[in-house]
């Protein structure tokens, strides 16, 4: 098989391979492109940001995250962000406007008042609202009756795709090699488990060390180094709209409650080119409807509370795959089948981004164990 050329001028530093340009992976190698003593390079199956990054509803947020210790890791990680976003210093469109919603029914009243109570005692800063400083912040929302609506004064959205070139951008000027359109097909391994080298459609690239952030396809490729890894099969959609003059004023994610017993909730957003997003249900929500109808149904169950949206034409967007751990919980860290093998594979992957790729840094650059991520070893797979 033929080789990849890479110049390591420097024999000593660590030579690092990334499996995947979604946001995680950008992210990874971003930081690990900050560290002087690594090479790093990135392999892409297909175009940066071709996975579930680029059919994320992207809210930065920390509020349907059980249990507490996953809470917190995700809100960690909200609080880096900005940091992170000044370091790549480019547009990534994001936006700190807070999240809205409101509940009518009973059933579903009772829901967000626990879910209130619960995160206000995590000391996550969301409040109950009442009706006039709803209509204040979002004065564009013809809401029906309010019950009960809460605001979530941290929660941001960004773009994954502008995150993802930034990040790739930053780690091609200090050095790391970017290679698109190069499945990785196999790891090859020695007869200790270590990963000698990665096979790809391009030829053969040793390293001494493999991050896999392929997401949903990171399961048979850890397969084939012996390392299992199960997770869910997890379809979701979120619809897009032609760009709209300015419909939300302050908050960056609003929740619309049902229209009726027969429909669902619904999350939107709007970007800065005017766009919206639309998704149902929750960010976990299975849904593999791509048609035009059910694009068409969103954007109607939208217009029900934001009437000037009422020209807006609805985009059907394929299904995007969700990378989702069997346990629902992030898998980091190296693996003991295969020592130099480090999974980096979990949902919120846009909310995690910028914690997961400081910390896995430090465990390969530093060789050090960080307690945050004990909760999410890939050894919890390993069957008794
Ligand atoms: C509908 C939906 C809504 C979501 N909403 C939110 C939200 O509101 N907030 C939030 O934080 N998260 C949300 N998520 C989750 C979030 O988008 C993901 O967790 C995140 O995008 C995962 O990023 P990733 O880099 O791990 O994976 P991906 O973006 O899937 O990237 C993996 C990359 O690996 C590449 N690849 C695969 N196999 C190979 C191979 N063998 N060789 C080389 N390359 C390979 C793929 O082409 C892809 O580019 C949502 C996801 C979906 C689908």
């Amino acid at each position: 098989m033929a080789t990849i050329e890479r110049d390591y001028s420097d024999a000593k530093k660590l030579r690092v391979i990334v499996v995947g340009a979604g946001i995680v992976g950008a992210s990874i190698a971003y930081h690990l492109s900050c560290r002087k003593d690594v090479a790093v390079t990135v392999l892409e199956q297909d175009e940066p940001c071709a996975g579930a990054s680029g059919h994320s509803f992207a809210w930065l947020n920390s509020f349907g995250k059980d249990p507490v210790s996953y809470h917190h890791f995700n809100r960690r990680s909200m609080d880096i962000w900005d940091r992170f976003a000044r370091r790549l210093d480019m547009d990534l469109d994001l936006h700190w406007g807070g999240e809205l919603r409101w509940e009518s029914t009973p059933e579903r009243v009772e829901v967000l008042r626990q879910r209130i109570v619960q995160l206000q005692a995590w000391g996550y800063p969301i409040r109950i609202i009442s009706s006039d400083e709803l209509r204040e912040l979002e004065p564009s929302l013809s809401p029906g009756p309010v019950t009960t609506a809460s605001f979530s004064e941290i929660d941001g959205r960004v773009d994954p795709s502008k995150v993802i070139e930034a990040c790739l951008q930053r780690a091609c000027e200090a050095g790391t090699a970017v290679h698109t359109h190069t499945p990785v097909s196999k790891l090859r391994i020695d007869g200790r488990g270590k990963i000698e080298a990665v096979n790809t459609s391009n030829g053969e690239i040793s390293c001494d060390v493999v991050i896999l952030a392929n997401g949903t396809a990171v399961t048979e490729l850890a397969a084939t180094a012996g390392v299992h890894i199960p997770q869910q099969h997890s379809p979701g959609v979120v619809v897009r709209t032609d760009p709209q003059p300015p419909i939300l004023q302050n908050v960056s994610v609003l929740h619309l409650p049902p229209i009726n017993e027969n429909r669902h909730e619904i999350h939107l957003r709007q970007s800065a080119d005017g766009t919206l997003a639309i998704g149902q249900g929750s960010q976990e929500s299975v849904d593999q409807d791509d048609s035009q109808e059910h694009a068409d149904d969103l954007l109607s169950r939208a217009v029900h509370y934001l009437p000037a949206l009422a020209g807006a034409r609805a985009i059907p967007t394929p299904v995007g795959y969700r990378p989702m751990p069997i346990d629902e919980l992030p898998v980091i860290g190296f693996c003991a089948a295969a020592p130099n093998l480090y999974i980096a594979l979990m949902h919120s992957g846009v909310t995690l981004a910028p914690l997961v790729g400081e910390l896995a840094t430090v465990e390969i650059v530093d060789d050090a164990r960080v307690e945050m991520l004990a909760p999410y070893r890939p050894e919890r797979f390993i069957s008794g």
